[in-house]
């Protein structure tokens, strides 16, 4: 049996699929496509919250919108991934509608909000394609907001784009997201990871170039499950910790080095410290990986995964059996360093390894699976991307 892959698409396959489904749809043809990139994250994870640092990059996968205007005030969305959804500028606002149409028309909604599309804008027609998976935890939602926002208001800052389509996310579409897959989508660039700073939203580019060596991305596709109130759990854990501490947040402690660290340990209760663990070794590992990326020291970027994953793993308890296997099995085949990447309890993993080692990884995390009686995951190989652009 080969492995199942996920692919990227070119700009050129995005941009016909995207005009055909709009012709076949709409009887006309587009004025324009844009597209936006999903993300992974290589390090910093759940530190949004506390005001950390992440460092994602635009994935080679992209979603598409093909976009013409209307002036009678109907949205009509159409993807290849979900139903049609027709309905009226009025009809969109916090809340509503619910369903996958949150993340387009919530997108009109947002920038006209933030003052970034004028108040005679009359209605649009979409078409999405995308070669992000859906719920993979690789950012489909971001890559299909910024593709329209971007459509929508082309002149407008990028970064002012990224916060109306966070604020889309989190009122229109009501997931509890922070920026870091808006910003990935938007701002970073080919070769580089982006490093984001919460506390000020402060972005800056981090040389990704990892020559030599390959950034596979392993999708567990394990089934979704009921993890709802986890994240609410984790994020008052780390608020509660803080709290305690005596700080606003825990990057003020994670600021002061090993004061931090031992002001941390002197926490009475054990989930709470080492929620508040967690999160201080991670924001030091960012910062570590930023140091190793502009020296170029991979091997010390890997074991910075390992020591995220196990860190999400053991303090932070966010991985389950399918991140477990995709990190151990690639470390096993002789990855520099593995760790599971997004929220957690599913979603995908990234392994850095040497090309001659990718079949052998794909080949032990596949049979390790499949021995545990897990779902068959799904392969990429990545590298750093282009942010959202017009294809057409
Ligand atoms: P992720 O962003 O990690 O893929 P999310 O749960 O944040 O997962 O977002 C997935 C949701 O975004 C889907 O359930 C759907 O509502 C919407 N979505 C994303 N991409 C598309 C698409 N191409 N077509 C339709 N809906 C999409
Ligand atoms: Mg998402």
């Amino acid at each position: 049996m080969t492995a199942r892959w996920f692919r990227p698409m070119s700009d050129a396959e995005l941009a016909e699929a995207a005009v055909d489904l709009f012709r076949r749809e709409f009887d006309r043809g587009p004025d324009g496509v844009w597209a936006a990139p999903g993300r992974v994250n290589l390090i910093g994870e759940h530190v949004d919250y506390a005001g950390g640092l992440c460092l994602p990059i635009a994935l080679p996968h992209s979603t598409a919108a093909a976009v013409s205007p209307r002036s009678d005030g109907l949205i009509r969305l159409r993807s290849t991934d979900a139903d049609r959804w027709d309905g009226r500028l009025e009809d969109v606002g916090p809340g509503r509608p619910a369903g996958w149409a949150a993340y387009a028309a919530g997108v009109i909604w947002a920038l006209r909000e933030n003052g970034l599309l004028t108040d005679d804008f009359g209605g649009v027609d979409v078409a999405f394609v995308s070669a992000v998976p859906i719920g993979a935890g690789l950012s489909s939602s971001a890559a299909l907001e910024c593709s329209l926002a971007l459509a929508l208001a082309p002149e407008a800052d990028r970064a002012k784009l990224a916060a109306a389509c966070v604020r889309t996310e989190n009122e229109v579409a009501l997931a509890p997201t922070g920026g870091m897959d808006q910003a990935a989508a938007l701002l970073a660039t080919e070769g580089h990871a982006l490093l984001l700073d919460s506390a000020s939203s402060s972005v800056s580019q981090v040389p990704f170039d990892p020559e030599g060596l390959t950034l596979l991305v392993v999708d567990t596709r394990a089934p979704h499950r009921l993890v709802d109130g986890a994240y609410g759990d984790r994020r008052a854990a780390v608020e509660l910790a803080a709290q305690r501490l005596g700080v606003g947040s825990l990057r003020e402690l994670a600021d002061l080095g090993s004061d931090g660290t031992d002001a941390v340990r002197s926490l009475q209760d054990d989930v709470l410290r080492r929620r508040a663990r967690h999160v201080i070794s991670e924001i030091a590992r960012v910062r570590h990986a930023v140091r190793a990326l502009h020296s170029g020291d991979f091997g010390e970027l890997g074991r910075l995964l390992y020591a995220s994953h196990l860190s999400l793993s053991c303090d932070f308890e966010v991985s389950c059996a399918e991140l477990d296997n995709a990190v151990e099995s690639t470390l096993i085949a002789g990855a520099l360093g593995a760790r599971m990447t997004g929220g957690g309890f599913g979603g995908s993993a990234i392994a850095l390894i040497p090309p001659e080692r990718v079949d052998e990884a794909i080949e032990t995390v596949r049979s390790r699976a499949d021995e545990r009686g897990l779902t068959e995951p799904a392969f990429a190989m990545v590298t750093a991307s282009p942010p959202a652009r017009r294809l057409i």
